[in-house]
C-alpha cells in the first residue's frame, strides 16, 4: 500500500497507466542490488532510489578518491577519503527517506556472491573488473536472476540484459574472460565524465522494465553507445547451446572465482537417481525431495510430498537440517544438478538429483505428468 506521502511523491509516475498504483507498490516491493557504486551505479542508484524502488543493495568496498568525483555523481567533495557505501547509502536516504539501503562493503567473490545475490530479485552490473563481470554473470544464471550489465571504455559503452530462460547469458556472448591486464580499465585508459551517466541510465531504465514488466529489454542485443559520433548501435546474438554457464550441458555449476580454480567438473558426491531409483524413494522419510522449480512451476505440478525451494532460496536448505537425505529434482535435471552442487557447499554431505529432471520422470513413469515450460 502507498502512502498520501507517497502518492504525491510518484503523481508522475501514477499518471502513466504502464505504471499506475499497482506499477508503484511493484517498485516499492523490488530488492535492486548494485554490484559497484561507482560511475555506473551511480546513476542508476540515484534514479532507481529517485523512482520509489524500495530495497537498494550496494557493493562496493573502496573509499571515494578525489579522481572518482570527475563522473561518480553519488559522492561530493567532501565524501574523499570516506566508504564508498556509507557515503552514497546517506546521499540515497537524504533524497529519498522511505527507502531501504543495504551495505555490503566487501569484496564480491565466489564464496559470498550467492549468499548476497539471493537477497535481491534483480541484479545491475557495473563493475570495471573482468573477474567480478563473469562472476556476476554466472551467479545470476545460476540462481536465476536477472542482471542488466554494462561497461564503459574511453568514449564507448556496452550494455545488455539477461532474464533466466529467456534468453543468451554474457558469456554466450564472450564465453571466456581475456587475460588479465590485456584489457586497460578505467583507471588505465581514462574515460569521458558523462558516459557512465548514459549507461548507468539505461541500466536503471532496464531496471524498472523488468520490476514492471514492461517493454522489451535488451534481451539477446548488445547495445553499443559511441559517445564521439553519437551513436547507438546493436548486435543481435543468440543462447549458446554449448554455453558453460546457461548451456544445455554447464560446466560451470557453482560461482566460481576466475583467478581460483576454472570451471568445476561435476561434483563429486552427488548421487545420480533415475525415475524408477527416485520412486522407490517416495515416501521414505529418510529423503527430503526438494524440488527447486520457480513456485509457478511447482503449482502445476509435483511429485508427492516434494518440498519447494526454489535454487535462488537454496540458503533455506538448514531450515531442516542436514541429517536428512537431499534428492533434487527439477525441469530437465540442470537446476537439480546446480542444487545439489550448492548443497555441498553448504556442508550437506546425503545429495542426490533426479538426473533427466521431471522431464525423464513423465517418459519413464507417468506420462500425465505435466512439466511447464521453464
Ligand atoms: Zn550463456
Amino acid at each position: 500500500m502507498l502512502t498520501a506521502e507517497e502518492l504525491a511523491r510518484y503523481r508522475r509516475h501514477l499518471l502513466l497507466p504502464e505504471v499506475g498504483v499497482a506499477g508503484q507498490e511493484a517498485l516499492k516491493a523490488a530488492r535492486v542490488l548494485l554490484i559497484g557504486a561507482g560511475g555506473l551505479g551511480s546513476p542508476s542508484a540515484l534514479y532507481l532510489a529517485a523512482s520509489g524502488v524500495g530495497t537498494l543493495g550496494l557493493i562496493d568496498c573502496d573509499q571515494v578518491e578525489a579522481s572518482n568525483l570527475q563522473r561518480q555523481v553519488l559522492y561530493d567533495h567532501a565524501s574523499v577519503g570516506r566508504s564508498k557505501v556509507q557515503a552514497a547509502g546517506e546521499r540515497l536516504r537524504a533524497m529519498n527517506p522511505q527507502l531501504s539501503v543495504i551495505h555490503h562493503d566487501v569484496e564480491m567473490r565466489a564464496a559470498n556472491v550467492c549468499e548476497i545475490f539471493r537477497g535481491y530479485d534483480l541484479v545491475l552490473d557495473g563493475t570495471d573488473r573482468f573477474s567480478a563481470r563473469y562472476l556476476a554473470n554466472d551467479a545470476c544464471v545460476i540462481l536465476r536472476k536477472p542482471l542488466v550489465s554494462a561497461a564503459i571504455h574511453r568514449f564507448e559503452g556496452l550494455a545488455m540484459t539477461y532474464v533466466p530462460g529467456q534468453g543468451p547469458c554474457y558469456r554466450c556472448l564472450f564465453p571466456d574472460p581475456p587475460a588479465e591486464g590485456l584489457v586497460p580499465n578505467c583507471a588505465e585508459a581514462g574515460v569521458l565524465g558523462v558516459l557512465p551517466g548514459v549507461m548507468g541510465t539505461i541500466q536503471a531504465t532496464e531496471a524498472i522494465k523488468l520490476i514492471l514488466g514492461l517493454g522489451e529489454p535488451l534481451l539477446g542485443r548488445l547495445l553499443t553507445y559511441d559517445a564521439l559520433r553519437l551513436r547507438f548501435e546493436e548486435f543481435r546474438f543468440a543462447r549458446r547451446a554449448d554455453c558453460a554457464v546457461c548451456g544445455d550441458h554447464p560446466s560451470i555449476l557453482v560461482p566460481q572465482d576466475l583467478d581460483g580454480a576454472c570451471d568445476v567438473e561435476l561434483p563429486a558426491g552427488v548421487d545420480r537417481l533415475s525415475a524408477a531409483q527416485l520412486q522407490a524413494l517416495l515416501g521414505d522419510s529418510a529423503a527430503a525431495i526438494i524440488d527447486v522449480r520457480e513456485p509457478h512451476e511447482f503449482q502445476i505440478a509435483h511429485l508427492a510430498g516434494a518440498l519447494n525451494i526454489p535454487l535462488a532460496e537454496l540458503g533455506r536448505l538448514g531450515e531442516f537440517g542436514a541429517q536428512r537425505r537431499c534428492v533434487f529434482v527439477c525441469r530437465s535435471g540442470v537446476r537439480s544438478l546446480r542444487a545439489s552442487a550448492l548443497a555441498l557447499e553448504l556442508g550437506i554431505r546425503d545429495v542426490a538429483h533426479l538426473e533427466g529432471g521431471l522431464l525423464a520422470w513423465a517418459r519413464d513413469i507417468d506420462a500425465s505428468f505435466d512439466v511447464a515450460l521453464p
